[in-house]
């Protein structure tokens, strides 16, 4: 390696090549040994396609030679992306330190200059995940207004810190965890009226809300509701917080759908695909302005709130090389994309008893299926009780059932987090339209079957 010559730690090189081979032989029973037996066992129960060795022009590839095509939505780029991978390995060949200890790193600057010159913010601060965005982002709120409430939405998925499973909807995410953060408080989904009454109290220091709702069932909040948030906020002091981590990068056919509303929110979250989807990152943007109320009244406040490794060069150059692929052209064809899988959506479910709307923005879509009326469709059915699953007996089936169905057609598709009635679909960016016309196809073909059995 350039410019090394530390021969007592350099050693013999790692053999990646036998890792490789060696993780996809035992790798996948370690994970259900010392990682999460339920995870394991839950893809297993519902039949996932788990062997995935390989990725094919943004697709992943199963040992046994088919092609999968995954709806979750963190591999925006397709999986390995040529253009980021390709960059961060001609990082890797230069001499540049990765890590600072000044922390004062060129890399990380220039992320930084890159994103608030392409959204109009004038700080960023880097996470490794959604989550410690949104953390940073209620620590910024209360240290900038001194007020001590957190508001969130029903339906809200905000990540898994202290901070940002306290502004969880209540449900089995949250409740687990007993008290969280006191001051943080769950409003009605879209109601002005609560959110005026919540606000005129003054002493709430930030309200964070997610443009399109993603686990919470594909919801996108009315605009009616966006243009109250924009002003109550403004009026009665409060930060508003736009969590980007689904709809941002482009996932909307916007580099941010907040650059739609009426005001720009205070604080925007962007993670999930920032790092090319190679490598774990996120930002929470914000003016100067608040990063001077919130940290600076002195040097020791100004690194009140970091995290060793957001500030590292490898990520940067990841998240930079991705920057230069989101360009307007692609989010125009995304919004296209979304159209065309949209209104094919619709056609072909056109009569389904199963459906109940097709919603979302560019290529964010959720379909939202009526419950199978049939107790063998039932987790209740499968043995499961109230008591020892957190009231899975209760939860909606439909969902989960079409996406197993849909496993054998070569798809990975999702329901949402909070709500099982709804599959949430967010391919890739250049997944071939074909491609999403034959998911409309299978997706009537399976609901039809799924129907056929009550
Ligand atoms: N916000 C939203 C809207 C999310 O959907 C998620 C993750 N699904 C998060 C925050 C948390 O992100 P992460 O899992 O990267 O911590």
């Amino acid at each position: 390696m350039a410019g090394y010559e530390g021969a007592e730690v350099s050693g013999a090189p790692f053999d990646v090549g036998a890792l490789v081979a060696d993780v996809f032989h035992k790798g996948w029973e370690e994970f259900q040994e010392f990682v999460n037996p339920l995870i394991a066992q839950r893809a297993r129960l519902a039949d996932e396609p788990l062997r995935l060795t390989h990725t094919s022009g943004g697709a992943l590839g199963h040992e046994d030679g088919y092609a999968i095509e995954d709806l979750h939505g963190t591999q925006m780029l397709g999986h390995r992306n040529p253009a980021v991978a390709a960059a961060v390995r001609a990082f890797l060949k230069t001499d540049a330190p990765n890590w600072y200890p000044a922390r004062v790193n060129p890399f990380v600057g220039r992320l930084a200059r890159r994103l608030c010159e392409r959204t109009g913010y004038s700080n960023a601060y880097f996470g490794c995940s959604g989550s410690d965005a949104v953390e940073a982002a209620m620590k910024l709120a209360r240290a900038a207004t001194k007020r001590p409430r957190f508001l969130a939405l029903e339906g809200a998925y905000h990540g898994c810190g202290v901070g940002s499973t306290s502004l969880m909807t209540p449900g089995p995410f949250r409740d687990l965890y007993g008290t969280l953060v006191a001051g943080a408080e769950t409003l009605p989904f879209a109601d002005t009226d609560a959110l005026h009454r919540a606000l005129a109290r003054e002493d709430v220091a930030c309200v964070v809300v997610e443009p399109v709702q993603g686990e919470g069932g594909v919801r996108p909040l009315p605009p009616a509701y966006v243009t109250a948030l924009c002003e109550l906020t403004a009026r009665h002091g409060a930060l508003l917080v736009a969590d980007e981590v689904q709809t941002g990068l482009g996932r909307s056919g916007h580099f941010a759908l907040t650059e739609t509303w009426p005001r720009r929110p205070d604080v925007l979250l962007l993670a999930k695909g920032l790092g090319g989807g190679l490598l774990p990152v996120s930002a929470m943007l914000t003016t100067r302005t608040l990063f001077e109320r919130a940290y600076g009244a002195n040097f020791q406040t100004g690194e009140a709130h970091n995290c060793t490794f957001s500030f590292n060069a490898v990520t940067a150059v990841a998240a930079l090389a991705t920057l230069e692929l989101l360009t307007d052209d692609l989010f125009a064809m995304v919004s296209r994309k979304g159209r065309l899988f949209h209104d094919a959506l619709v056609q072909r479910m056109h009569g389904s008893p199963l459906l109940s709307e097709v919603r979302g923005v560019g290529l964010m879509l959720g379909v939202a299926l009526r419950p199978l009326d049939h107790p063998w469709l039932s987790f209740e059915h499968f043995g499961f009780s109230d008591d020892d699953h957190e009231g899975l007996a209760r939860r909606p089936s439909v969902a989960p059932l079409v996406c197993h169905r849909m496993y054998q057609h070569g798809y990975f598709a999702f329901t949402c987090g909070h709500d099982w009635s709804v599959l949430r679909l967010q391919p890739r960016f250049e997944i071939p339209p074909e491609s999403l016309l034959r998911f409309a196809d299978f997706l009537r073909r399976e609901t039809d079957y799924l129907l056929e059995l009550t």
